[in-house]
């Protein structure tokens, strides 16, 4: 095929995006994406960012950084298998045995190059065509895609409904392997599993249970331990994944899990194995974001203030437990209308379309932060209120 004939093709696909609404641009940032947003010039209060502790910005991350820089140099040289392993990455991999799970000597931790890698690796590696996997029905786009790229027979469950749970796990009894996939605080619903329940069911079934706490690590259970660490959970059938890029201000991922899942994921996940090790900066950076979480409950507790004005401000319940906050509109025209109108009043939220959500269930996603003020926060929801009438956000909020 001549360039001329791939360009005409990929225009048209390129037009038939546009067309359906769903055309989507990069919007470079010329300051740290913090609790401010500049882009072309403009600057807004930014509702739109992971970074929930706002440690990406903090003195000692940075510094840490800079010294495992120093120390290691830029790069980690190779994979994990071949010399890319440092010092550095079993320092962090120990932290997070101790932080997830109080250092237990059956568990051990893997670090990967983003969540995305994570969820691939786990879910490829411990199924095959024998087995079958229950998702979520809002599990993340790298779940999804790990069902996929797993062979295994993908059976989707409704979300967080334990009955159609139950039901689906009764129907599929006969598999080799079963591995029940939930996320931990739901990213664009800012729910959370009922853990205690799904964990039970997996017992009585006989089936593992992974779970993404991409949105829990650094924000619920005590020093932001995450989900789990609500619950006595080792010996049991789970295995937890996180993320370093959202909280914990860095970059990168981990799975904590009992020793022969990660002997497992080292030897059989391809995304574990063929990619170049994480450099040593973010590994550093995120160890010091361990360090400070065990130092001092204030960010956490910062956190949790902050989403509870925000759930009070918008209406929400006043126990909302996570930093994540959907005003769902339902069509897409109007919920990107909303986005624009309150981008003009200062403020940058984004709207979330399919196929990130299904179709009729388009959103502002709104995050909050340690890092926010509790005037941005009252700002944002009047904001809010001015751009939608009363009883739509009432019903916004209740969807
Ligand atoms: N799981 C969930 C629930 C997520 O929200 C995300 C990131 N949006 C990921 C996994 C992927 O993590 P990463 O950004 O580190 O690839």
């Amino acid at each position: 095929m001549t360039l001329s004939c791939l360009q005409t093709e990929l225009t048209a696909e390129l037009d038939a995006i546009r067309a359906a609404g769903r055309w989507r641009e990069l919007r470079p940032a010329q300051a740290p994406p913090a609790v401010t947003f500049v882009c072309g010039g403009q600057e807004w209060v930014n509702f739109s960012s992971n970074d929930y502790l706002g440690l990406s910005t903090h003195p000692r991350l940075i510094a840490a950084a800079q010294a495992a820089t120093a120390k290691w140099g830029t790069g980690a040289t190779a994979s994990r298998l071949i010399c890319g392993t440092l010092d550095l990455h079993c320092a962090l991999e120990e932290a997070l045995v101790a932080f997830k799970v109080g250092g237990h000597p059956g568990y051990r931790a893997l670090l990967f190059n983003s969540g995305y890698h994570a969820n691939l690796s786990l879910l490829t590696a411990l199924t095959d065509v024998q087995d079958v996997i229950f998702s979520d029905a809002l599990n993340h786009a790298s779940l999804i895609d790990g069902c996929r790229l797993s062979r295994a027979t993908t059976v989707v469950y409704r979300h967080n409904d334990l009955d159609d749970l139950r039901a689906k796990l009764t129907r599929y009894g006969q598999a080799r392997r079963r591995l029940i996939v939930t996320e931990a605080v739901f990213s664009m619903d800012g729910d959370v599993t009922p853990l205690a329940d799904v964990l039970a069911l997996a017992e009585t079934f006989g089936a593992w249970v992974v779970l993404d706490e991409a949105h829990a690590t650094g924000v619920l259970g005590p020093q932001g331990r995450g989900l789990a660490a609500q619950l006595d959970h080792t010996g049991r059938p789970l295995i937890l994944m996180g993320t370093l890029g959202k909280a914990l201000g860095s970059f990168g991922a981990f799975v904590v899990a009992p020793a022969v899942v990660i002997e497992l994921l080292i030897n059989r996940a391809r995304p574990f194995i063929f990619t170049t090790a994480l450099p040593p900066a973010p590994v550093a950076a995120a160890l010091e974001a361990v360090r400070l979480l065990v130092e001092s409950d204030a960010l956490v507790e910062g956190l949790h203030r902050n989403i509870k004005h925000m759930a009070t401000a918008l209406g929400f319940s006043p126990d909302w437990p996570a930093p994540i906050f959907p005003v769902v509109l339902g069509a897409e025209a109007a919920t990107m209308r909303a986005m624009q109108d309150l981008q003009a009043a200062g403020f940058y939220v984004v709207g979330i379309r399919p196929p990130t959500v299904p179709p009729g269930a388009c959103r502002l996603r709104l995050t909050v932060t340690a890092a926010h003020t509790p005037a941005q926060i009252a700002d944002v929801a009047t904001a809010i209120r001015s751009v939608m009438p009363a009883s739509s956000l009432a019903q916004a909020t209740h969807s």
